[in-house]
This record gives C-alpha cells, sequence and structure tokens, in this order.
C-alpha cells in the first residue's frame, strides 16, 4: 500500500470552515491600517541567515534554537524568516526609505517559521500581522501603534482589552540595571532554574521572562527596570502613560515583560484580552531603535508590534457562537441531461450578477440533489424535470419556508437577482 503522507510536525492545513475567519481578520487589518496610515510591504519569506543573528540577536531563543537554517544550491546560509522587524529594516535601508517622509509606517502579514515545541494553537509555521514606525523618537507614536494594536482587538470584539507595559531602558541606562539585577539574582542562584544561571552572564534581562514555577518568586521581587531609567527614557515613558491615560487605554505597569528579542529599547508592551487562557497576549511590539543603525543604517528610531494570526482566530471561533460562513445561494437540480444543458445557462447569468450558484452534478437522482442542496445549507433550490422544461419554466423552492413557484427564465433572474422576500 502507497505511503500515506501527514503534514510535517507543527504546521496545519487551514481547511475552508476556518477561512472566513481569516478573511474577516484580514479585512479589519486592511481597514485599521488604512485608517492609521500605515503601507502595504511585501517581504521574501528567507533571507540571509546573517541578518537574523544580527538583527534579532545571537543570544535569543529565535537564534539559538529556533530557526530554519539552510543552505541553498550556492551554499549561502538562508533563513526563513523568524520574524518580519529584520527583515523590514533591511528593506528600508537597502531603498533608502530614510529619504521618504518621516515616519515611514509599513505593515506586513504572512508566515513566519520558528522550530517550537507544538503546543495548542502554537505551530511551527505560523502566521503574523506586523506593523512599524520608522524615524521618529517621540511618544506619541508609540502611542499610535500601541492603539493600532488596541483598535485590533477591539474591532473583532475581544473582551476587557489592557496592555501590560514596561520601559527596558537605552544603552545609557540599561548597564547599570543590569548590575543590580545580577546582584540582585546572585543571592538566589541556588534556588534559580538551570537556564536562569545561564541567562545570569549571558542575557540577564531574559531572567525576568523565565517560565518554571521555583524562579517565580525570584522573579516578583526582582528590582524594576522602570525604577532605573536614565532621565530621556523615564521622560519617554512618563510622556507615553500620560496619553494612555488620556486616550483611557488600561495599562499594568509589568517588570517581568522584556520579550524575547534584543533589539528593543525603551517601550515595550503587550495586548491582554480576556478569554485567551493562560496566555493572555494576542500581541506585542515595542519600540527598537538601535535595530536600523545594527544592521547597517545610520542611526534611526522605531518602533512596531506583531500579532499572531492563529491563536487571533482560534479566539474568534471559539467565541463566535453564530457560523461565520457565507453559503450559496442557489442550487439547481436537473432531472435530465437535457435539464442540465439549461441550468448550465442560468447558473452563467445569476454568477455574472454576482449571485452563488452550485447544481447538481452526474447522475444523481433528483432526491440525492435535494439531500445535497440541504447538506450545503442554500437558500434557493431551483428545480428542472421533464415538466418544466417542456414549458419552458423552474420551480423556485425556498428552502427555508418550503414554499414554491413556478416562474420563467425572466422571472427566475429578475427574483434572485433582486433577492426577493419570495
Ligand atoms: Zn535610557
Ligand atoms: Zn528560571
Amino acid at each position: 500500500m502507497a505511503k500515506l503522507f501527514q503534514l510535517p510536525k507543527g504546521t496545519r492545513d487551514i481547511l475552508p470552515d476556518e477561512q472566513p475567519y481569516w478573511m474577516q481578520l484580514d479585512q479589519v487589518i486592511r481597514e485599521i491600517t488604512q485608517i492609521y496610515g500605515y503601507e502595504p510591504l511585501s517581504l521574501p519569506i528567507f533571507e540571509d541567515t546573517a541578518l537574523y543573528k544580527r538583527g534579532v540577536g545571537e543570544a535569543t531563543d529565535i537564534v539559538e534554537k529556533e530557526m530554519y537554517t539552510f543552505s541553498d544550491k550556492a551554499d549561502n546560509s538562508i533563513t526563513l524568516r523568524p520574524e518580519f522587524t529584520a527583515g523590514v529594516v533591511r528593506s528600508y535601508i537597502q531603498h533608502g526609505m530614510a529619504s521618504w517622509p518621516t515616519p515611514v509606517k509599513l505593515w506586513n502579514t504572512g508566515p513566519v517559521f520558528r522550530y517550537e515545541r507544538p503546543q495548542a494553537g502554537r505551530f511551527r509555521q505560523f502566521h503574523q500581522f506586523n506593523a512599524e514606525a520608522i524615524g521618529e523618537q517621540d511618544p506619541a507614536l508609540d502611542f499610535e501603534i500601541m492603539d493600532m494594536a488596541w483598535q485590533l482587538y477591539d474591532r473583532l470584539q475581544f473582551q476587557n482589552l489592557s496592555f501590560q507595559l514596561n520601559s527596558i531602558g537605552c544603552p545609557d541606562c540599561r548597564p547599570g540595571y543590569l548590575k543590580v539585577l545580577k546582584s540582585y539574582y546572585k543571592k538566589y542562584f541556588d534556588s534559580i532554574c538551570d537556564d536562569c544561571r545561564n541567562r545570569l552572564d549571558k542575557n540577564p534581562l531574559r531572567l525576568l521572562d523565565c517560565k518554571q514555577d521555583r524562579c517565580q518568586p525570584v522573579i516578583e521581587k526582582a528590582p524594576a527596570i522602570y525604577d532605573h531609567l536614565c532621565e530621556a527614557c523615564a521622560g519617554h515613558f512618563n510622556k507615553l502613560r500620560e496619553y494612555l491615560n488620556a486616550a483611557d487605554l488600561t495599562f499594568t505597569l509589568n517588570h517581568c515583560l522584556v520579550r524575547g528579542l534584543d533589539y528593543y529599547t525603551k517601550t515595550v508592551f503587550e495586548v491582554w484580552a480576556e478569554g485567551v487562557g493562560s496566555q493572555n497576549a494576542v500581541c506585542g511590539g515595542g519600540r527598537y531603535d538601535g535595530l536600523v543603525e545594527l544592521l547597517g543604517g545610520k542611526p534611526t528610531p522605531a518602533v512596531g508590534f506583531a500579532a499572531g494570526l492563529d491563536r487571533t482566530v482560534m479566539i474568534m471561533q471559539n467565541k463566535k457562537q453564530d457560523r461565520l460562513k457565507i453559503d450559496p445561494s442557489v442550487y439547481f437540480a436537473c432531472q435530465h441531461a437535457e435539464a442540465r444543458k439549461q441550468a448550465i445557462i442560468y447558473v452563467k447569468q445569476l454568477r455574472e450578477r454576482n449571485i452563488s450558484c452550485l447544481m447538481g452534478l452526474g447522475e444523481r437522482s433528483f432526491k440525492a440533489q435535494f439531500r445535497e442542496a440541504d447538506r450545503r445549507n442554500v437558500r434557493y433550490v431551483v428545480i428542472i424535470g421533464d415538466a418544466e422544461l417542456e414549458s419552458r419554466t423552474v420551480i423556485l423552492k425556498k428552502m427555508e419556508t418550503g414554499e414554491q413557484k413556478s416562474l420563467n427564465a425572466d422571472q427566475l433572474i429578475r427574483h434572485l437577482d433582486r433577492e426577493p422576500g419570495f
């Protein structure tokens, strides 16, 4: 017997039943990006591996463990994108967008790839919506990005939205804080997990984001970076909080929110929503003032966020009671091949008028065709039997009520074109 192929681990097929949610999400993304003045940018799915090593950071989980990296036939090291921002910045520099009106505001959407342990709502190929605003230091832009993320979930009718907010400082103030953090952690060296012992030297900020139970009490009492900011970072953070308060966007200061990427500076945030389970975050982002320079451009501040769309759709599906599916309107049931010739013409005319139609195919009995129409949830069945063929009429049946009407060709088209109450 032939081998049955299965999906690669951590990937999935998005079946037709789920697609209406994706379409709805897509539509909301298009709406809000337009309203907020963000322009679409499409990027390749793979880039030079070095871009991510440099941009995302060597000591991050993504670069250390999660990238899909391979050599192509010319021996170039290629990586499937594990996130969007590094690619957006590469494109910003390559196309000289620094000369465009500032800030340059861009969005993208599509699959990203991370070799992670698959779990509910988490895949190795997953989808992100990503927005970036490049070239401006003003905290009003941090506010705009956060407001847009909020707006996305508000329009999708997610309940009880709130922000988790932190500032992780800049190269001026962070080293001082890390010293404080490390000396605090050294007191607890015996009680923290092995990973954290490693992080202590390698990437101390990530100590705060450890998920191990044994590390939680240590994290809880750890010194907060927002108490150790330089004047510029503190001023920026205060302004942002003022704006959020003024706009009535709820936020909670969270000193352990550090995000898993090296490039963040100052603002980091997540959007939390009700009914999202143990991981409340639906999206996250922050400011990355050093990244453009790190990737070879002029020093350029920037801020952005990414939303995980697979999880978003999962939540949309869970909370949506009514069926979010567009059913076909009309099904043509034909008694014989001669009737089908007639049906083909009607179907063509109706489709030209944007009415979705199906017809019974093959050698199915009338009864089988009715069963199919029922399963497909159509609103009307058009019946063309021998008698109708003879009299050049059809029978139009409204499925909801069972009402029937005999109509000629013109009447049928006009009826369905107007979607009558019948
Ligand atoms: Zn600072
Ligand atoms: Zn730990």
